[in-house]
């Protein structure tokens, strides 16, 4: 039985609902965040915080709760949990109101929690991915629960064996459907720059430290489909999928085809900081 945290209660998940009028369901309204929790320990915890906070300030709303709620709302749902690989899904909308575009009118957000566990991965052969125009808004560095563009590309990344969708905006990469992205040439790191289209990823974040703490050349730029394309090696990034070797693009081998030595050494880094960071 799941416990989630619904509006100031704890409950089992079966018997948590909303209102039909809540904004979430009659406009997308709403903002979220998942959050890495591993050997029942929150990682990156400030920063998940940090991002929900810029994220809500982007769509006009105050954080219900300051970060000392939020952290024994988690914690208090941590216990009720068995695996010791999860996440937690944290949903805020703007609340119900009758159907009216207004923001003013809402006075009460809906706040919803819930653990998940983490399927456990294995992603050490690598996976396949396809390109895709980025078909998205233009506020992608907001963490909007509005994600139907991303549940289409991913159905057609799966439509074609595949399970991730690179995103291609005016000929330059922006990111994966649910993730960030990483090249390798030449020895060397590149992702794209965070901007108004790119979400910006806490493990993408992370990993850029990690390069920089063990002087891996890398550089935070434009990247462009042929670059891609022509790249030794491609890494996604997620909270939940960590760091994911892509070894074919478009049914075509990236590099060799085989995951690479860059991503193996980064993993093993990341792997280590979080060991630490979640003792
Ligand atoms: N970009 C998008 C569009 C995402 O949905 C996600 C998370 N699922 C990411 C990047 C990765 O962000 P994070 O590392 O914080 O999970």
């Amino acid at each position: 039985m799941t416990t989630v945290y619904l509006n100031g209660e704890f409950k089992p998940l079966s018997t948590a609902s909303i209102n039909v009028l809540d904004r979430g369901f009659t406009f997308g309204d709403g903002v979220y965040e998942v959050i890495p929790i591993f050997n029942r320990k929150i990682f990156c915890f400030d920063e998940h915080m940090q991002r929900l906070e810029n994220s809500l300030e982007a769509i006009f709303m105050d954080n219900p709760y300051s970060s000392i709620q939020w952290r024994s709302i988690f914690e208090e749902l941590i216990e009720t949990i068995e695996e010791s690989e999860q996440s937690i899904y944290l949903q805020i909308t703007r609340g119900v109101t009758e159907r009216d575009h207004d923001i003013t009118i809402a006075k009460n957000p809906t706040i919803f929690v819930m653990p998940r566990p983490v399927e456990k991965k294995n992603f050490s052969v690598g996976i396949n991915a396809i390109t895709h125009e980025d078909i998205r808004w233009q506020y992608c560095d907001i963490k909007a629960i509005t994600l139907l563009p991303s549940v289409l590309l991913r159905y057609k990344a799966n439509q074609q064996g595949a399970k991730e969708a690179i995103l291609i905006r005016d000929g330059y990469i922006t990111e994966g459907a649910a993730s960030n992205v990483f090249i390798c040439k030449n020895g060397e790191v590149f992702t794209p720059l965070k901007d108004k289209h790119v979400l910006p990823g806490i493990t993408r974040d992370l990993v850029v430290e990690i390069l920089a703490n063990n002087n891996i050349t890398h550089l935070e730029t434009v990247i462009s489909e042929k670059e891609l394309l022509n790249a030794d090696e491609v890494w996604i990034t997620s909270s939940t999928w960590e760091i994911v070797p892509v070894t074919q693009l478009n049914n075509l081998p990236v590099g060799t085809g085989e995951t690479g030595a860059l991503w193996k050494k980064v993993d093993d880094l990341y792997q280590e900081f979080k060991s630490v960071y979640c003792l």
